[in-house]
This record gives C-alpha cells, structure tokens and sequence, in this order.
C-alpha cells in the first residue's frame, strides 16, 4: 500500500480520534481497565490507545503522519485541549476567539493548520470506505500546507450524552452526489460535548452551513459554535455510543 498523500510506502496508522483527545478526555486505560469503543456496529475492549481498532485501515507514511503534518496534529491538540478547559465560556458565548491560540503563527496558518488535520482524517476515511473522491486536492493542500477550498468545519458543543457516561464518536461518512461522483460529503468527530462536522462541498451547495463554519479563505479569527441539546432527541439515530 502506497501513502495517498505523498506516495511513498504506507507504514504508518493514523488515529481515526487523536490520542491527546482520548487521552485527555477519557484518561488513562490498560489491559485490566479497558474502554469500550463502538465502530461499524461492533463493540470492543480496548487497553490502549495504540490498539488498532482505534486507527484507520487505511496507512501513510511515518513521514506524512510524524513530520509532514505535525503542526496540524499541534493545532488541533491545543484547540480541542483549549475548547475542553473553558466548556462553559464557550457554552455562554457560543464564540471562542483564535487570536491567543495560534501563538507566533499567523492566525490564518493556525486555521489551515487545523483544517489540514482534518484533511488528513477525511481522506483516510475516503480511503477506508472506497468512496469514488479523488484524494488529490487533499495531498497537494497537505504537501503544500495551503488551505483546501471545499472542505469546511462547523463546530458544536452538546449535552454530554448517556446520562454523564464519557463519550467518543466518528459517524460513517454520509453525503450524495449522481452516478459516480459525490458532490457533498459528512463526517462527524465528537469528544464529550466538542463536536466538529467535517464537511467536503466542492460545489458550495449548503451556503448557509459554509456561512457558519470555518474556513481558512473565510474567517474572523473566531470559530462560532452550534448547540445541540440531545436530551431533545434520545433515541434518535444521531445519539452516539457509550464507552
Ligand atoms: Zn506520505
């Protein structure tokens, strides 16, 4: 197997959900203290977070995941580590300004940072499932690390789900298109309340949604936040798995 991004021989297993994320939010887990984790209708114990079960199918190389998009990797941790410790600022403001979050960096190079983790996990969720996308604008935003012009991130915090049980949850990818071609495409990571829609809509064809995500090429320096209240919609096919 070839790495999608640069080609070179595929060595290396990406996370679908980032070890800092699991890490941080469920805490430390063994062999005798595993969590449960809930994917494609099966459910398994795992110790720890290195277990294979926890990482795409689909490889890179160690090139592409440890250097090539380490500083996306950085971004994404200090945001979510960030969006975790003042949940209840952002709960009341439905705002969080980037501006102290991108550090020495520009604060757009901060947004294509995190915009480029999420380009790495969409496209090896692309990969995983065979959906017919060709991965080549993904590569040369990864290789370049240059904004992708159709992939958006809408953010949104809700109640924790399953009565204070923790948490964590990817979606299959959902989205449309006619004979071959998909022209929209979803896929949702959550950890606890945080939750980001990681949406590809190379036609631009949900504006309202574009409106409201981020975007390196359309941004103020603030991520807005939609809120979702599950206690409305228990039951529903939208309420993630317990661990
Ligand atoms: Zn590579």
């Amino acid at each position: 197997m070839n790495c999608w991004i640069c080609g070179d021989n595929a060595d290396s297993g990406e996370h679908i959900i980032k070890q800092s994320d699991l890490k941080q939010y469920i805490g430390n887990v063994s062999q005798s203290f595993p969590f449960r984790w809930y994917s494609n209708n099966n459910k398994k114990d795992v110790g720890s977070f290195k277990s294979s079960h926890l990482h795409f199918k689909t490889k890179i190389c160690s090139k592409c995941n440890n250097e090539r998009t380490q500083p996306s990797d950085r971004a994404w941790e200090r945001l979510s580590n960030h969006i975790r410790s003042n949940l209840s600022d952002i709960v009341a403001t439905r705002k969080l300004d980037l501006t102290s979050l991108a550090g020495t960096k520009e604060i757009n190079q901060f947004v294509v940072d995190v915009q480029i983790y999420f380009t790495k996990l969409l496209g090896c969720m692309i990969h995983d499932a065979s959906v017919p996308i060709n991965t080549s604008s993904f590569s040369s935003s990864i290789m370049s690390s240059k904004p992708h012009d159709s992939l958006y991130l809408m953010f949104a915090l809700t109640d924790e789900i399953g009565g204070g049980c923790k948490s964590v949850y990817v979606s299959d990818l959902r989205g449309y298109g006619f004979k071959d071609k998909v022209d929209y495409l979803v896929w949702q990571y959550s950890v606890g309340e945080l939750v980001v829609f990681v949406i590809y809509d190379p036609r631009k064809l949900e504006r309202r949604i574009i409106r409201n995500s981020l975007h390196p090429r359309n941004h103020n320096g603030k991520i807005r936040f939609l809120m979702k209240n599950n206690k409305q919609r228990q039951g529903g096919t939208t309420s993630s798995p317990l661990l």
